[in-house]
């Protein structure tokens, strides 16, 4: 297996494939994160918001420690939490987690949200979540784009970052953003897969020189879990007719087919999974090419269905609209 990557601005290497650590269990996850990288993974996509990052670090740890892999030659992405924007919390926020994974640095630090929540001190409760303590309505702050960015450029000349990108951000904010930033976001992580594609939000951004990253590249599958009506009122993608087609054509799963046909648009991609055959199956992903005529085939299946929604979540928050 050959890691393929995409460059970044700064002159480093993203992997195509990355392990996604969204709702792996604290007790599942060192274990988990150690037969990723075992298999071959050599990013991972972690975050504060997912509570499971001190697990996470133990699995990179072991990994290393066992000689598996050297730090170096991982690449490890986290995200700054929402009730850090503020300018004087944003450092802290990340030291908190590099604490948590055991590490110096991480390679990509992402704004996870364009979305400031009032700041819950470390000591009080961490990681806080989407609300303040005891509270379950969300309560915003006074933290701006451009402040929050420029302590985020702070963390790459103190050494504690490699890189800094954005998550969930659409082109209006990407557009402000680059009127001031000092260092460009180097990525961008948001929901893609064949029923929301984003097409001209992709092509936009890749234009400008940021990568893209794809999360829930299976769609529905994700959100099952989640309760989310939308993921239970929808075909799901490995069961759409065009996919099956497409899976059957090549001999591969309708898994493979989801991921592939984001790296045919140039998209990174950070499948999770606990089952180490599946692992191995969503890497194969960088084995084989898709004929045009079947990205053209899965282009067709757009349907603007966006699972991650907060509008729709118990946040009820229209980012997105
Ligand atoms: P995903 O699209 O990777 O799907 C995961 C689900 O698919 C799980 O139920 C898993 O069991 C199943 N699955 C995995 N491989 C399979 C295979 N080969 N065959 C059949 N089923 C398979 O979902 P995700 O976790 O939502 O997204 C991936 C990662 O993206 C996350 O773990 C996280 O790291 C990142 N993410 C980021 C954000 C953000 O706001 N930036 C939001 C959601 C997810």
């Amino acid at each position: 297996m050959t890691i393929e990557y995409l460059p970044l601005q700064s002159g480093d290497k993203m992997p195509l494939i990355g392990f996604g650590c969204w709702k792996v269990d604290p007790k599942d996850a060192p274990e988990t994160i150690y037969n990723a990288i075992k298999v071959g993974y050599r990013l991972i996509d972690s975050a504060s918001n997912y509570k499971n990052e001190e697990a996470i670090g133990k699995g990179i740890n072991m990994a290393i420690k066992d000689g598996l892999v050297k730090r170096e030659e991982l690449f490890v992405t986290t995200k700054l939490w929402s009730t850090y924007h503020k300018k004087e919390h944003v450092r802290e926020a990340l030291e908190k987690q590099l604490e948590q994974l055991g590490l110096d640095y991480v390679d990509m630090f992402l704004v996870h949200f364009p979305l400031p929540l009032k700041h819950v001190p470390i000591d009080v409760k961490y990681p806080p979540g989407w609300y303040q303590p005891g509270e379950d309505v969300i309560t915003l702050d006074r933290a701006p784009m451009h402040e929050c960015w420029a302590a985020m450029e702070q963390l790459v000349e103190a050494g504690l970052t490699r890189n800094i990108g954005v998550s969930n951000f659409n082109v209006q904010l990407l557009m402000d953003m680059l009127t001031y930033a000092k260092i460009k976001p180097a990525l961008l992580q948001v929901e893609l897969h064949p029923y929301l594609q984003q097409e001209h939000l992709v092509r936009w951004v890749q234009q400008q020189g940021i990568a893209v990253t794809a999360y829930s590249s299976f769609g529905p599958t994700s959100f099952i879990a989640t309760g989310s009506k939308r993921a239970k009122g929808v075909e799901p993608l490995f069961e759409n007719p065009t996919i099956k087609d497409i899976a059957a054509k090549y001999n591969r799963n309708p898994s493979e087919v989801c991921l592939r046909w984001s790296l045919e648009r140039n998209v990174a991609v950070v499948p999770k999974s606990l089952n180490v055959d599946r692992m191995k199956m969503n890497l194969s992903a960088l084995d084989w090419k898709m004929d045009e005529e079947d990205v053209q085939a899965i282009n067709q299946l757009d349907m603007g269905l966006r699972f991650n929604d907060p509008m729709v979540n118990a946040q009820k928050l229209p980012i997105f609209y």
